[in-house]
């Protein structure tokens, strides 16, 4: 970033577009697939702090955590503009936006001040540990279980889902801290660093052969009472914050990417009806201006309480829609040939079955939209 730091989204798109023209070789290398997870990952990190050093990915944060001010809104822009060139988002800014805004929010000062540029920077990376196995869309159930011993708390029990933890540096973890039936109320959040001694982590193969998902075995972990985020027993609001942003912030980039690829389809396609691609189109633009709604809400700090369902249930539709299409109108492509294209297609389409799932199943959606925001009766 050159010169004053951009105040307006116009500012941003055009210093960024210019940026993005003059750094076109290094993105390129740094957003080519990698041949594992590992290198894909050390590449995102690269990804990450070539833009931190140039500014563009500390728009919106505080100054006080690394950021350069301003609203949040202003990367949103930055990540938009990044698709439109080609580039997909890295699931590094993924978890920026899904966990950061949450622990800049609720963990101790100096915890936040020591790791939130760090993540920023790239230099490291956090994942989400919510889910349990007998905890998944009943959240407020989860049984791991978080014991005080003087100055740490010790946890004990199993997560599973959790995301990219064989390469993350610490994990976002709930647990119970009440009373085994406290349900919501008896629910505390740590930021635990993935090298504790008593964390045994298995990777799990998902459909697309990627090992994306990892069971954590916790037996006696003990994570330093000084990295609890917000109050004891108070863990649900850290959990709707990052649930707010998944289904949020993240619908944003998802929606970018999407339309980046519907171009593709359009590109490779040629028998796709007018009639298909149209409403491809319609359902990603509505996302897109939901989406930028919700971005807006949370970049002004409003509360959004439980509107993000609305972007969630849009997002995952419109994903299934449009690789449901490519999936017909590409199928000897997408089902029998291999290559960057091919694998791309494949690895979509199969992801996009995830969509209605990760960060809440649709059915889950659809009860929060009926029940806390229309206030339906519940049938008898
Ligand atoms: C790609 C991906 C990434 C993920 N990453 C993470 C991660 O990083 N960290 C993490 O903690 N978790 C992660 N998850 C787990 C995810 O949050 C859970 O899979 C999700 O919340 C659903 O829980 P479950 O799998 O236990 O299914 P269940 O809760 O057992 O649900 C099974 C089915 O029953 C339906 N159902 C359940 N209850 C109801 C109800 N009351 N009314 C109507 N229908 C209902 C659900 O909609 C679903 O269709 C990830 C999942 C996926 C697919």
């Amino acid at each position: 970033m050159a010169g004053a730091v951009p105040g307006t989204l116009a500012e941003v798109r055009e210093q960024f577009g210019v940026w993005l023209h003059e750094n076109t070789e290094r993105l390129q290398e740094l957003c080519a697939p990698g041949k594992d997870v590992t290198a894909t990952f050390t590449a995102q990190g690269e990804l990450q702090r070539l833009l931190f050093e140039s500014g563009w990915i500390r728009l919106g944060w505080p100054e006080e955590v690394g950021g350069l001010g301003g609203e949040m809104i202003l990367r949103a822009v930055v990540v938009e503009e990044l698709c439109a060139a080609g580039y997909p988002p890295p699931f590094s800014f993924g978890t920026q936006e899904v966990l950061g805004p949450a622990v800049a929010r609720y963990a101790p000062r100096e915890l936040a001040l020591e790791l939130m540029p760090r993540l920023l920077r790239g230099e490291e990376y956090w994942c989400q540990g919510f889910s349990e196995p007998g905890a998944g869309s009943d959240l407020a159930s989860l049984q791991c279980r978080m014991v005080a011993d003087g100055d740490d708390w010790v946890l004990s029990g199993e997560k599973v889902w959790t995301s990219w933890a064989q390469v993350a540096d610490r994990c976002v973890l709930l647990a119970r801290t009440g009373a085994k039936d406290s349900g919501f109320r008896g629910i505390t959040a740590v930021m635990l660093d993935m090298d504790t001694p008593g964390i045994d982590l298995r990777p799990l193969t998902s459909m697309n052969g990627d090992a994306e998902f990892c069971s954590l075995y916790l037996d006696d972990v003990r994570v330093p009472r000084s990295r609890t985020l917000g109050e004891v027993d108070g863990g649900w609001a850290i959990a709707m914050t990052i649930l707010a942003s998944e289904r949020g912030a993240a619908a944003w980039q998802r929606q970018t990417w999407m339309r980046c690829r519907l171009q593709d389809l359009l590109r490779q396609a040629p028998g796709l009806p007018a009639s298909v691609a149209g409403e491809a189109f319609e359902l990603i633009h509505s996302l897109r201006l939901l989406s930028r709604r919700t971005v807006h809400a949370l970049s002004r700090g409003e509360d959004i309480g439980a509107t993000p369902s609305f972007d969630k249930l849009l997002m995952s539709t419109a994903e299934k829609f449009l690789f449901a299409t490519a999936l017909e109108y590409l199928g000897p492509t997408l089902l029998l040939e291999s290559g960057p294209d091919a694998d791309a297609w494949r690895n979509d389409y199969l992801y996009s079955r995830a969509s209605s799932i990760y960060g809440g199943a649709a059915e889950i959606q659809r009860d929060i939209i009926a029940g806390r925001i229309l206030r339906l009766p519940r049938e008898r």
